[in-house]
Parts: C-alpha cells; structure tokens; sequence
C-alpha cells in the first residue's frame, strides 16, 4: 500500500510541476530557465508564476488529440491579456462567462468569431456587449433568456446560439463542481423537458440560429465514462429534435471539466483516449440515430492552465501546538480559495535553500482571520521549516487568482511569466492605493 507520506527516495517528485522545472541541486527550482526564488526576490510574495511554454504545449496537446474538434479555452480559469494572446496564438477558441472577460479577450484582438458566451445568469450587459463585439456563439441557459436575447438582437439581426443541457449524469471531483445533474443552477433538462421546450422556442425565433448542444458536466473529471454517457444522451436528444422538427444540428459540445493530478501519483484524464473513445462514440451513436456526425467543441480550463502555474509564498511564522505544527505563509484564501471551497489537497515544498533536516508533518496555513484558511494539511516539509522560508505550491495556475478575493485588504499577488530563463510581469501586485482608489466615500 502508498501512503501519502511515503519518504522520498529518489529526490523530489517533479512529476506535478511543468515540464520545463529544473532542480539542479536540492531546493534550487527553476521554471522555464529562472529560479523560483529569484522570482520571489524581485516580484515579493506572494507571486504566482505562469509557465508560458507549459501553457502554450497544453494547447498543442489539444490540438493534436482533437485535429477534428474546436478546442476553447474556459476563460474563468485564468485570464490575463497575455495569457488570451498565448490562447488565440495556439489557434484555440474562447469560452467566457461575463462582458469583464469578453472584453479583456477583444482588448488584445481576440476574434471575437471564435469567443462563445457562457452564464447561467446573463446580465443586460453581457448580452448587450457580447452583441455589439459580435462573439460567435451564445449558449442560452435559461428560458427567458431566448425572448431577451431575439429583443437584443433585433428583427433584421442574426445570432448563433447553442443550447446548454443538462445530461443528467453526474460526475466531478467535488459536490459543489458538479453541473450534470437535475438538481443545480445550470442548464436546461432533457428529463422533464425544459430543454426540449427552449429548443422549440429558439427555432420559432428567425434571427436565432442554433448550431448545437452544449453540455457540461463538472469539473475535475478523471474517467472517460460520463463523457461517453454524455454523447448517448445528447444524440439522444439530437435524434428526437430531428424527428420532430426535421433539425440537423452541425455542432456538439462536450464542455470541459478534464480532471489533472494537483499531487504526484493522482490520476488525471487521458486525453489522448479521451478523443479517440469521443469520437468512436459520436460516429455510432449517430450512425444508429441515421444523423450526420456533428463538429465537437470541447472547453478545457483547468487543464491548460493549472499545471502552468505555482504559487510562491514565504513563511511568516510556525507554531507548535501539541497535535500539530503550523506553518504559515503570507497569502492564503484570499489567492487560493480552493481547499477552503472544495476541501483540495497540495502537495507544497521548501525551495530556495537545502535541507537536511528529516521531514515533518505540517499545516501549512494563510495569514487570513478565518479558521478555514489552510492551504496544505498533513503534508510533509523539511523539520526546520522556519520563518523566511520558502514554500511552492505547483498546480496553482486555475482557479486561484480567477476566485481571488480582496480580503482582510491584503492585495492580490502579482503574475510573473516565465519563458527562456526570462521573467516578465504580466499582472502587478494589488497596491493599498489600488484599495484605497476604489474606496470613494466619506
Ligand atoms: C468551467 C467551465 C469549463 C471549464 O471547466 P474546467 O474544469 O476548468 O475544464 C468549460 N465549460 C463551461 C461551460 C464551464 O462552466
């Protein structure tokens, strides 16, 4: 049996960190050619570190596995100018949830013909910007939304929507991440017939084109399977519509949720057999339904940009109680949100110097008034860990700063890329006049 604190034999396990890290003696990590710590030097902590050539391959690694399929980025993950450079570089597409996102895509001349505007809840302004900057596709999620939506666009306009149903099929690695059921906020139903229903109303609207379904069934998904069922029930659906309505859909989308390894020796989903099992699937189910087989779109998130990220923090103060020691460092749920949302595990090291002190277990914790703030429990550090240290934390590059939060006034860390040993600030640090500026009373 592997225990999660097995010792280290063969020195660290990198396998979690990009493919670009680089430890030439123990503590001194380099990512894309520049050490960690001087990154930590010159940028403060704490700092988040993007990979730009782990990010760049992610997308390649798409590409090559979905030739076929239409690959966009799910924006919510993590989006900065030049990340949506890197994205629109590597020919992906972009899947985005608010007119905030949109128009930081359009900033740096995202197509918007390649953007498709996701939400549960569309605000008048998301609708009203996702117009007038001409995105591809709009997924309606919502029955009312169809009316608003025809309004918007006026008699004499045109608009492409797809249709974001629910399968019915529940999968993802936590409660509050999974979205292909009956039961939460998004989507419309095949099952009692809502989706259906919109569907019907959508075709009587001249200046809505619908070219698809959409569906998306969770996060952090680690087995083929839900995507397979996933399939069935849409063509499902497909074949009912075509039956009733004489429609033939051109395009299936899968959504994202594609699960990665946040610790060595976690599983993550095989891509590779992901497409290949996809595809296989499309074409029988289809072929049986007497359908043509649709275009697949598929929106990674988490999988393109988490492995490209980690987080650097020094440690500010360890305390020994009787059951446990405490080791805390100068960020927490205001960057990472995560293990207090999902309850998620890390696997944080020592970097910057060598220690040859036996490992100890250790919570790491943040420097937030909240007893929840805990980045990493019972994981195992050098026993001198020590105020001044520095910790890593790999697999920080999704959903950290994207749910980043402004409390207890801390400010957001900064973004540094790296690539070709050079560093470069992509997102400064939040400042108290950042903080300050906002604050407009009195
Ligand atoms: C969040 C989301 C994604 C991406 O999910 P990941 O788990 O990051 O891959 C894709 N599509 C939609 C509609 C989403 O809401």
């Amino acid at each position: 049996m592997t225990t999660l604190h097995e010792p280290m034999v063969t020195g660290p396990d990198l396998s979690v960190w990009p493919a670009s890290t680089e430890e030439p003696h123990t503590g001194a990590v380099t990512v894309g050619g520049v050490p960690l710590a001087e990154i930590a030097d010159r940028f403060g902590t704490p700092v988040y570190v993007l990979d730009e050539g782990e990010v760049r391959e992610r997308c390649r690694t798409y590409r090559d596995a979905f030739p076929d399929a239409e690959v966009l980025y799910a924006a919510k993950a993590f989006l900065c100018r030049a990340m949506a450079d890197w994205i629109a570089g590597e020919g992906l597409g972009l899947d985005v949830c608010s007119a905030g996102e949109l128009e930081l895509a359009v900033s740096i001349g995202f197509p918007p013909e390649r953007i498709v505007l996701h939400g549960n809840a569309k605000s008048p302004r998301d609708l009203e910007t996702a117009l007038r900057l001409a995105v591809g596709r709009i997924v309606i999620d919502s029955p009312s939304e169809i009316a608003r939506l025809a309004a918007a666009v006026g008699p004499g306009g045109h608009q492409k929507v797809m249709v974001r149903v629910v399968p019915g099929i529940s999968a993802g690695g936590h409660e509050k991440i999974r979205t292909g059921t009956d039961d939460q906020k998004f989507g419309l139903s095949i099952a009692d017939g809502y989706a259906q229903h919109a569907i019907a109303r959508i075709l009587d609207q001249p200046q809505l084109e619908l070219t698809g379904l959409h569906c998306h069934l969770g996060s952090q998904i680690t087995s083929l399977k839900p995507y397979l069922a996933a399939v069935r029930r849409m063509v499902g659906l497909m074949a009912r519509l075509h039956e009733q309505h004489g429609l033939v859909l051109p395009e299936i989308d899968l959504g994202g949720g594609h699960g990665i390894a946040y610790r060595p020796g976690e599983p993550a989903l095989d891509l590779t057999a992901l497409a290949r099992r996809v595809r296989a699937e499309l074409t029988e189910s289809c072929t049986v339904a007497g359908l043509p087989v649709p275009r697949l779109i598929i929106e990674p998130g988490r999988a393109i940009v988490g492995p490209a990220g980690i987080a650097v923090y020094h440690v500010l103060a360890v305390k020994r109680t009787r059951d446990r020691t405490f080791v805390a460092v100068d960020g927490g749920m205001s960057d990472n949100p995560r293990p207090a949302l999902y309850g998620v595990r890390y696997a944080p090291r020592l970097i910057g110097r060598h220690s040859a002190v036996a490992p100890a277990v250790v919570t790491v914790v943040g420097r937030h008034c909240e007893a929840g703030d805990l980045l990493a429990a019972d994981v195992e550090l050098p026993g001198d860990v020590r105020p001044g240290d520095l910790l890593a934390v790999p697999v920080a590059g999704a959903y950290h700063l994207s749910m980043a939060s402004g409390y207890n006034m801390v400010g957001r860390p900064p973004v540094v890329a790296v690539r070709d040993g050079l560093a470069r600030l992509l997102v400064r640090r939040e400042s108290l006049g950042d903080i300050r500026s906002r604050d407009v009373g009195l």
